[in-house]
């Protein structure tokens, strides 16, 4: 019972090859001119479920047999014509049956095919929202590199202006006590600024660059705990008499990090920061080779 059906299944599923065997066994019999009858009958059942209309030959050969007279029908167009020839209308004609129903096959299943993998592709509206969303992207990947630009740019112009733009060293309110090549107390001449403010008060870095002295160091004599700072371009700038220095030799600093605060360190008569600034190549404590720190100051926009 359970055996029938997928029996059945394969008889239906068979049929179709079979027809073309059968068409093709009929082109090699009529090419081999084997059995007029049997070509006849095969190419007749055939016909019969094509869409070509069937001859008149299939009822008059059917009972014809191998060595028996052959009806003058079939005398007459052999004599004419080889057989092959006298074929080809039959033969041609459910041939181009076939193929042409194999052609709209084959068409119908590659539109089915495409139908089922890709409705959106044939859609032109489709198409057309995909190419909008394709150009809002570019569109919004083109704004954000435009971003990035400016960014950069802003960036750079930043940098640029951390080293050119300095930072007031003294946080909060001072006075400026002495100026460069003032005379009285000292020595010669006064060698730099004085910033005066009460000890504690906040001292920031006034430039960007890195600690060469932090501390005690070769000029703690006059200057007590004092901060050198070394700039790109190898001018320095020293920070003297501090109570307190938060930075160490070898960091690197940018404008108004802290570094300390103000003291009285040294030799000093009262509460103040005294600022000087050296050349690139002289060493900084040097205090007769420090140059006026004004021009220095004013180069890098900090109004003492
Ligand atoms: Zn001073």
């Amino acid at each position: 019972m359970f055996g029938r059906r997928p029996a059945a299944r394969r008889a239906l599923v068979d049929t179709k090859p079979n027809w073309l065997h059968r068409g093709l066994a009929v082109l090699a019999v009529s090419a081999l001119g084997v059995g007029v009858a049997g070509s006849v009958a095969l190419t007749g059942s055939a016909q019969s479920s094509s869409a070509t209309p069937a001859t008149a030959q299939p009822s008059v050969v059917t009972d014809v047999v191998p060595g028996v007279k052959v009806p003058d029908a079939f005398d007459a167009r052999s004599t004419s014509v080889t057989r092959g020839n006298a074929r080809p209308p039959v033969a041609a004609a459910t041939a181009a049956g076939r193929l042409s129903a194999h052609a709209a096959e084959a068409e119908a299943s590659a539109a089915e095919s495409a139908a089922s993998s890709g409705e959106q592709v044939a859609d032109p509206q489709a198409i057309e929202a995909r190419a909008e969303a394709l150009a809002a992207t570019a569109s919004s990947i083109e704004k954000q590199d435009d971003t990035l630009v400016a960014k950069r740019k802003k960036a750079i112009a930043a940098a640029k202006a951390r080293a050119t733009k300095g930072c007031v060293p003294v946080v909060g309110g001072y006075t400026i006590a002495a100026r460069f090549g003032d005379v009285g107390a000292w020595a010669r001449y006064h060698t730099g600024f004085d910033f005066s403010a009460p000890i504690g008060t906040g001292l920031r870095a006034p430039t960007a660059g890195v600690v060469m002295n932090a501390g005690p160091g070769p000029a703690s004599g006059w200057a007590g705990n004092y901060v050198v700072i070394k700039q790109a371009d190898g001018t320095q700038v020293l920070m003297a008499h501090m109570s307190r220095v938060s930075v160490e030799v070898g960091q690197k600093v940018s404008p108004c990090d802290s570094v300390g605060a103000v003291g009285q360190t040294g030799r000093a008569f009262g509460p103040h920061m005294h600022f000087e600034v050296y050349p690139k190549g002289i060493e900084p404590g040097d205090v007769y080779k420090a140059v006026d720190p004004l021009p220095w100051l004013t180069k890098m926009h900090i109004k003492p």
